[in-house]
């Protein structure tokens, strides 16, 4: 059985559990998900139907985010310590791939787990054989695989369209949080993935409509909920 939900597919129970990890340090890596005032069903729909919006299947996008992603963590080779053993410096590697320039950062600095999860404070880490185990308590939601299904994430990614002469940002962990949730985290938080902006920025919208549905969802709606 692997539980990969929706955030739009939740109950209202898991939904309740799932927007409190969103917005609990411990579970992020340090950082929050998700304002305190926004609910988490609001912000998927919105993220939906941005999608509709634009014409673009959520699939694409996060096809595109999963490869770029992969082309970085694969050949960037990228935390400072095999960095400075392997190739005499330390720092990062930048990966061109097309027209995009990315480099991993903060690489194994910190674990942020997907909040539609096993809360963190409820996992119990063990090693056995030099495999590391774990397991879950009581307050499990069954949402997600969690840990089981890439649900966690330990580095960051910056990502650049040359020809655009834009730039991005992403957590690692957003790879799962877009395949097995939709979820692109709370608007306003400092992980925000913005489809809009996004799709942009990654060449899979033109400009023009990016800003043409940028004015529009502005009049629209008011984040201010951090
Ligand atoms: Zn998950």
């Amino acid at each position: 059985m692997v539980w990969n939900k929706k955030v739009r597919d939740l109950m209202p129970e898991q939904l309740q559990k799932a927007e409190s990890r969103a917005r609990d340090p411990r579970q992020n890596g340090g950082n929050v998900f998700l304002g305190k005032k926004e609910a988490l069903l609001d912000v998927a729909n919105f993220d939906f139907n941005t999608f509709l919006a634009v014409d673009v299947n959520p699939a694409d996008f996060y096809k595109k985010v999963r490869e770029l992603v992969w082309h970085c963590k694969t050949n960037g080779v990228t935390d400072s310590f095999s960095c400075k053993s392997r190739y005499g410096y330390t720092g990062h590697r930048v990966i061109d791939v097309g027209e995009f320039s990315m480099t991993e950062v903060d690489h194994r600095t910190h674990m942020a787990f997907c909040p539609l999860g096993p809360p963190v404070s409820d996992v119990v880490f063990s090693v056995k054989d030099g495999k590391l185990n774990y397991s879950v308590g009581e307050d499990d939601i069954k949402a997600c695989e969690g840990i089981g299904n890439n649900g966690w994430g330990d580095s960051n990614i910056y990502i650049e369209n040359r020809k655009l002469n834009k730039s991005t940002f992403l957590g690692d962990l957003m790879v799962h949080l877009l395949e097995a949730h939709d979820f692109c985290e709370g608007q306003g938080t400092r992980f925000r993935f913005d489809p809009l902006y996004n799709l942009y920025v990654l060449g899979m919208i033109k400009p023009e409509t990016y800003e043409s549905f940028r004015a529009e969802r502005e009049r629209l709606y008011n984040p201010g909920l951090a």
